[in-house]
């Protein structure tokens, strides 16, 4: 999910990486580093 230009995690909101406008991802798998959560990324 995405918040303010901030990718967010989807579990406890923590800011994990910053995105731009016109950014793509997917088929990446990330790991929360404050709740521990696997997610995976799609923008
Ligand atoms: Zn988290």
């Amino acid at each position: 999910m995405i918040i303010d230009g901030w990718y967010c995690c989807p579990h406890c909101k923590q800011k994990l990486f910053k995105v731009a406008d016109d950014a793509s991802c997917k088929g990446v798998r990330l790991k929360c580093k404050k709740c521990g959560n696997e997610i995976a990324v799609t923008i």
